[in-house]
């Protein structure tokens, strides 16, 4: 990542601005799995190459079943499924907010094909329908088992809440630490923070405030305020 600690009031016209360089714009805004299927063989092939690239023998003992596993990890990391997401419910008023924190989610950088976590938090503004709680973390893994960015991460998220739910009142806020960085001995120990305010959460500083306290809090907690 070329991103350095962001300040966490970065707002969603920043990141709009800045989309094309993310590459936010080439995204559907659905931001289904593609469907694709993967090349196990080739997989393999690469893992050995990997490895012979490296220096590393790949026939010696430990590595003999490494280009196999890593094939397979490839596997399970796209083919993630993150089953049924469509469950909604009535919302008892119109209005309210509900705020989701502490899903923690693990992706792949696309720069340098190394994981990063991110913790994530969720709010949104229920007009008609109230999501399945269940829902939140599905969605935000399903976002994460795909090569990505921290930013189009959180944007993907807050697409699919806001399809989901019918709101336009929809915020992700994503606190992320990336192995690139962090093996390197840069930013160490820093978690880098972005944001997405859509709707009453880029006008209304009540909710961004509420939103942003839950969201440095941590752990895992849901509140419907
Ligand atoms: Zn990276």
């Amino acid at each position: 990542m070329s991103s350095t600690s962001e300040p966490v009031s970065q707002s969603a016209s920043a990141l709009h601005r800045n989309g094309a360089a993310l590459g936010l714009a080439a995204f559907d805004s659905h931001a289904q799995v593609p469907q694709f299927a993967l090349d196990h063989q080739k997989l393999e092939s690469l893992g050995t190459q990997l490895l012979e690239a490296i220096g590393e023998d790949p026939g010696r003992e430990g590595l003999s079943e490494t280009p196999h596993r890593f094939a397979k990890w490839w596997e399970e990391f796209i083919d993630y499924d993150p089953g049924n997401m469509d469950a909604t419910f009535e919302a008892v008023s119109t209005d309210q907010l509900v705020v989701i924190s502490g899903i923690r989610v693990w992706s792949l950088c696309e720069h340098h094909l190394l994981p990063f976590s991110a913790n994530i938090t969720i709010g949104y503004l229920a007009k008609d329908k109230v999501l399945g709680l269940s829902k939140f973390a599905r969605i935000a893994h399903q976002m994460a088992h795909r090569l990505q960015i921290q930013e189009r991460l959180v944007h993907q998220i807050a697409d699919e809440i806001q399809r989901l739910a019918d709101t336009d009142s929809v915020a992700v806020v994503g606190r992320g630490v990336h192995l690139c960085m962090v093996m390197q001995g840069i930013k160490a120990n820093d978690a880098m923070t972005t944001s997405v305010l859509r709707g009453e959460f880029q006008k209304r500083t009540d909710l961004k405030l509420e939103l942003f306290s839950v969201a440095t809090k941590g752990g895992y907690e849901v509140s419907i305020l």
